[in-house]
């Protein structure tokens, strides 16, 4: 049986149906254009050896367009009555039974997933897109690489390098498990409803060998969030508190750490924070 994808006035149908009005407080934009599901699948390299977990399926048009290469998805979703729709529209579309899992939970809190996947898919509701993300990776090690839509802004940041203005804190967090690259802009007119931002497509594939251990990753994530809380301060000072007592004495760790510091968050690398990290003692 071949899988079908969903049409545009299919998808609004179907909201109907549901009595469901796309909200912003979930960032409910579904894409009604099939060649961009299909784009986002091909950008993700996707391939029947793959196990796809998809966050945010809404009525499905992603979904079906991951299904339709053989691959199994999970899926999470919120909103329990698109949860709750979603295997049905699966199955009036060709989809076998067993390709699919719906898991009806808030992303943000799911800490185990059906099926072991190794691919992460989604088009990502806007509000929680980055936290989302960083929960997966720090969660799921088995998600090895993965391709997402989000607002332009995002996407920019998550694959921004040391030196702009748009690199932050989760630019560098991201890089933590490896790089990311921007992989093609999408019209915000293939969304229903039309949102007010641009969307990119967001490319990441995870470092073989991770840069330490969860504990690790604790320290430097706190390092970069002190670091990046006083973005425009040198790191003697922004890091007074968070990696020694004093301005003088966060020099010397930075010193020590191969870090100069006069030096501004917005010029490290993620591995100059993790030696930067290395320096500081950890509390018995
Ligand atoms: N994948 C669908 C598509 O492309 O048409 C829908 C994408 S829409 C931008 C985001 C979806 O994420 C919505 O279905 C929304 O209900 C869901 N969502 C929002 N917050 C969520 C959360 N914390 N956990 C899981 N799903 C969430």
């Amino acid at each position: 049986m071949t899988v079908t994808l969903l049409g545009a006035a299919e998808i609004r149908a179907l909201a109907a149906d549901l009595d469901v009005t796309p909200t912003k407080k979930l960032g409910q934009n579904f894409v009604v254009d099939a060649n961009t599901v299909r784009k986002i699948v091909h950008v993700a390299r996707v391939t029947d050896a793959d196990r796809v977990v998809e966050i945010g399926p809404g009525l499905g048009s992603l979904t079906l367009a991951i299904l339709e290469t053989g691959a199994p998805v999970t899926a999470v979703e919120i909103d329990h009555r698109l949860a709750e729709r979603l295997p049905a529209t699966a199955g009036a579309h060709g989809v076998p039974a067993g390709a699919l899992t719906v898991v009806d939970a808030d992303a943000l809190r799911v800490t185990a997933l059906p099926g072991d996947p190794n691919v992460l898919v989604a088009n990502l509701p806007y509000n929680v897109s980055v936290p989302v993300l960083l929960h997966f990776l720090e969660t799921f090690p088995g998600l090895q690489r993965g391709v997402v839509m989000v607002q332009a802004e995002v996407g920019e940041r998550l694959a921004a390098a040391p030196g702009s203005k748009i690199y932050g804190a989760p630019s560098v967090k991201a890089a933590w498990y490896g790089p990311w690259r921007l992989a093609g802009t999408v019209s915000r007119q293939v969304f229903w409803p039309v949102p007010n931002v641009d969307s990119v497509l967001v490319g990441f594939e995870r470092d073989e060998t991770p840069r330490g251990t969860d504990a690790e990753r604790r320290r430097v994530f706190s390092i970069v969030d002190a670091a990046f809380g006083q973005r425009r301060k040198m790191l003697r000072q922004s890091l007074a508190g968070a990696v020694a007592e004093s301005a003088a004495a966060a020099s010397e760790v930075l010193t020590a750490a191969g870090v100069d510091p006069t030096a501004r968050a917005e010029q490290l690398t993620v591995d100059d924070f993790v030696r930067i990290a290395a320096q500081v003692p950890v509390a018995p």
